[in-house]
């Protein structure tokens, strides 16, 4: 299918980006890497009228703050993050999620803005058949659901993707957004509506300038699994990403996130499962038993032919050797 007519832009600062994301009287979108807002233009889901391309803004590197902080810009390509040997050191979990968003080829061009900011997926939509012969579905304006018929009307099962989400979740990242009051910060967990339809809590004139992930303290250990049928190339089955922090007697665990991706309408974080690592010596058996609980209160909706209880069987299995990893980590076991 070749791409509709539409508006294209190429400022060169970031104010100049905002006040035509704010000016221009029509529906405009921030263009990044390109890589999922172009095939979703291809296929008609999207369809601005004007194209607002970042390419011509250099993203910062990233900087260490005082406090050990250390702000990522959200222009930076993922590419980038996954080669920085800084990233590596000191937020290898995030240099990991990134390192598992398509293929290379891919990755040079995504940027982690747009990686946050994807549209959600599902089997329908994403195909790339003439919509002439199709009424639209509920996600494009329409009143139906193809592959879920039998739910609730209005309501949309696509799922939302992001490799890096998950991780920045569990890192306690902070998003730092530009909109027309200035600028404002919230954590990442919070950019995600839970609803398909609207699945981002962020304006159309607003755009995310940097992420601020904390420093990692004493007893930190991470874990990151991302499930897909074949290596590479691939849309995840399901992600996890998982934190955890021990206390100095290098056995207590004093916090622990979990989240879960790929498998609802934005990232899920299973806070049951959390709940009751916290404040126990961390075992083989805790670490099991709370995988087994976070993959009952993820309940993930069935995507792309994998069905609701093989999600759950995905989640119990990887999760309890996602949490082995983190908690060997913390351990000083494992780099
Ligand atoms: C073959 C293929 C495989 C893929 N595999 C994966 C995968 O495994 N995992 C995965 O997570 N993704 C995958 N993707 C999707 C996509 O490549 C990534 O999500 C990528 O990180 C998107 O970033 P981008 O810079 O290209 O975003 P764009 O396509 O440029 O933008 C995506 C959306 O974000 C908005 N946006 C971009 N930057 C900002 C910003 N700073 N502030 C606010 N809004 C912004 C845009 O307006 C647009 O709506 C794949 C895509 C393809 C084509
Ligand atoms: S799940 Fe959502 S995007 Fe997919 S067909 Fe149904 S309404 Fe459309």
């Amino acid at each position: 299918m070749i791409l509709y007519d539409f508006d294209y832009e190429r400022p060169g600062t970031l104010q100049e980006a905002m006040s035509l994301l704010r000016n221009s009287g029509v529906d405009a979108r921030l263009l990044a890497g390109g890589t999922d807002l172009l095939p979703n233009m291809r296929v008609q889901n999207l369809k601005p009228a004007l194209l607002i391309s970042l390419g011509a803004i250099a993203p910062m590197p990233p900087q260490a703050g005082e406090d050990g902080s250390i702000r990522i810009d959200a222009l930076s390509r993922l590419a980038d993050l996954e080669n920085s040997d800084f990233i590596r050191r000191e937020i290898p979990l995030l240099a990991e999620s990134a390192h598992a968003v398509g293929g290379n080829q891919i990755r040079q061009s995504a940027t982690l803005g747009g990686n946050l900011c994807q549209e959600t997926r599902c089997l329908h939509l994403n195909q790339e058949h003439d919509y002439q012969f199709a009424a639209p579905c509920y996600k494009r304006g329409g009143d139906c659901c193809y592959p879920y018929p039998g739910n609730k009307p209005g309501s949309c099962w696509s799922v939302y993707m992001s490799d890096t989400a998950p991780a920045l979740i569990a890192l306690g990242a902070e998003v730092e957004i530009l909109g027309e009051e200035g600028t404002r910060s919230v954590p990442a967990e919070r950019l995600f509506s839970g609803n398909a339809l609207t699945p981002l809590l962020i304006a159309r004139s607003e755009m995310i300038r940097s992420l601020i992930v904390p420093a990692a303290p004493a007893g930190f250990g991470w874990g990151y699994h991302k499930s897909t049928l074949r290596g590479g190339l691939e849309f995840a089955m399901a992600n996890m990403a998982v934190t955890l922090r021990l206390e100095d007697d290098g056995e207590t665990c004093a916090a622990a996130r979990i989240v879960v991706g790929a498998v609802s309408e934005g990232p899920l974080r299973a806070s049951s499962a959390e709940r009751k690592l916290v404040g126990k010596a961390l075992t083989a058996e805790l670490l099991s038993e709370a995988a087994d609980d976070a993959s009952d209160e993820i309940n993930p909706l069935p995507h792309h032919g994998f069905t609701r209880n093989y999600l759950r069987e995905n989640i119990r299995v990887y999760l309890r050797r996602t949490l082995t990893a983190a908690l060997e980590r913390a351990s000083g076991g494992i780099i």
